[in-house]
């Protein structure tokens, strides 16, 4: 070391390391100004004696950097999970008829709050009004940023500084820290929980009430199952006793199943029309769940019970934008018939069959020998249906590390998520869309040790 000290050691030059082949595999797409800052901060550590100053040393720092600030980059990625609404991964694909939707609108003006009838201003909701109407029987709607927004409105216009009756074994924890009884100490609702873990009686409800109660809350459990020795209440006579003593009966539906679902072999999920039908007063639902939308939250129900939610001036700071709105109508549109729903990609994926996924698999064989075929179970995940496993099949590639194998195929272009299943990495077909195969073999073939 020279006389200029520790933070002068020499380093290669900046054109040099923009010139290295493997830097500019690291880079990918990002822009050169993005790469340049990757190089001098790098060669800034190097010169104040906090990295080895070694051509490769540094060359290998780089390319970390590029390559972390690549997984930054907000990006399409492969879901071989088998999870097919998984909440990491952005939940539901939007059908080609939403993304037509939201490519019509993005780039203009809207009538998103415009009445073009009158020439006034008009309401944002009203954009998917009707569709709702149609598909639940609800006489009105407003639409959220997502389900635990339209649960927190609802709770917010009704119960504040008042009392919300729910059931002890519906105080749940949805995930990602939601849980019913702080959304309620949020909203300023006092909880009052009746029954006990595994049985609850309307009576329970009925001494319960009293001059405070402002609500009766319905959670369902969208996200684990109770067995055994179990007693729920009817719903339709837990919206009867709200009807006869005057109190607001609402429902937290969750996954907003909007029809049948054993129609796709699953097991029968409560309908967004099935809680109406029971005579609730409202009721609250995720878009990119089953109903297989952009990311929003519906509050459905009577029209007087919607009127107070949508003078709540909560509603707007909750409200959603012109994007989701284009998409979510289109979405609904949808589900009008079983063939048109058949394009929304939830739908396309629970409907594949196994010949179907088995065909792929062979092709994914037919590129990659050293994979197997392999039967799995899927799951719908998002928390709906927790006990639905749809059968499915993964191709499997046995490793000495399927960790980095795992880690091999996430640094892939597009990025591809996968599991691991002991000493062998799965990726299952059902959720990895028929037009990504190519893309997910090429990660494969270069996720394979040679
Ligand atoms: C998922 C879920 C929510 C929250 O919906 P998000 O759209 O994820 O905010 C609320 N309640 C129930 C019962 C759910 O399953």
């Amino acid at each position: 070391m020279n006389e200029a000290g520790a933070d002068r050691r020499r380093v290669p030059a900046v054109h040099r390391l923009l010139a290295d082949a493997r830097i500019a595999a690291a880079a990918g797409d990002l822009d050169r100004a993005t790469v340049k800052t990757a190089i001098a901060c790098e060669l800034d550590a190097a010169r104040a004696g906090a990295r080895p100053t070694s051509y490769d040393a540094i060359v290998a720092a780089v390319g970390e950097r590029l390559r972390a600030a690549h997984a930054r980059v907000l990006q399409p990625a492969i879901n071989a999970t088998g999870v097919l609404l998984h909440t990491n991964l952005g939940r539901a694909p939007l059908a080609p008829e939403a993304l037509a939707a939201i490519a019509r609108i993005a780039g203009g003006y809207a009538n998103l709050e415009y009445d073009l009838t009158g020439g006034r201003r008009g309401s944002r909701h009203e954009a998917i009004a009707d569709e709702v109407r149609a598909l639940t029987g609800a006489e009105d709607c407003v639409v959220v940023g997502n389900g635990a927004a339209a649960l927190l409105l609802v709770l917010d216009t009704f119960a504040k500084g008042r009392e919300a009756i729910v059931s002890r074994g519906e105080l749940i924890e949805i995930g990602g820290g939601f849980r019913i009884p702080d959304v309620l100490d949020h909203s300023g609702a006092a909880l009052v929980e009746v029954g006990t873990t595994n049985r609850t009686y309307l009576r329970d409800v009925e001494r319960a009430l009293g001059p405070r109660t402002a609500l009766l809350l319905r959670t369902h459990r969208s996200n684990f199952a109770i067995e055994g020795y179990v007693r729920e209440i009817v719903p339709a006579e837990l919206a009867a006793l709200g009807r006869r003593q005057g109190v607001a009966v609402v429902e937290d539906l969750g996954s907003g199943a909007i029809v049948d679902l054993t129609e796709y072999g699953l097991p029968a999920e409560r309908t967004v029309g099935d809680v109406l039908g029971d005579g609730f007063d409202l009721v609250t639902f995720s878009c990119d769940k089953l109903l297989g939308g952009p990311q929003a939250g519906i509050v459905a129900g009577r029209r007087a019970a919607v009127a107070r939610v949508r003078a709540n001036p909560l509603l707007r700071a909750l409200r959603v934008d012109k994007l989701t709105l284009a998409a979510l109508a289109a979405t609904l549109r949808l589900h009008r018939t079983h063939a048109t729903r058949a394009h929304i990609p939830l739908y396309r994926m629970l409907g594949a069959s196994i010949a179907s996924l088995e065909a792929r698999a062979a092709a994914y064989r037919a590129a990659v020998p050293s994979l197997q075929v392999v039967p799995t179970e899927a799951r719908v995940g998002a928390g709906a249906l927790p006990a639905a496993v749809l059968p499915s099949r993964a191709v499997r590639l046995a490793a000495a590390r399927p960790d980095a194998v795992l880690a091999a195929l996430r640094g892939a272009q597009p990025p591809v998520v996968a599991r691991i299943d002991g000493d062998a990495v799965l990726l299952d077909l059902r959720t990895i869309a028929p037009g990504e195969d190519p893309a997910a073999i090429a990660a494969l073939l270069g996720a394979t040790p040679a």
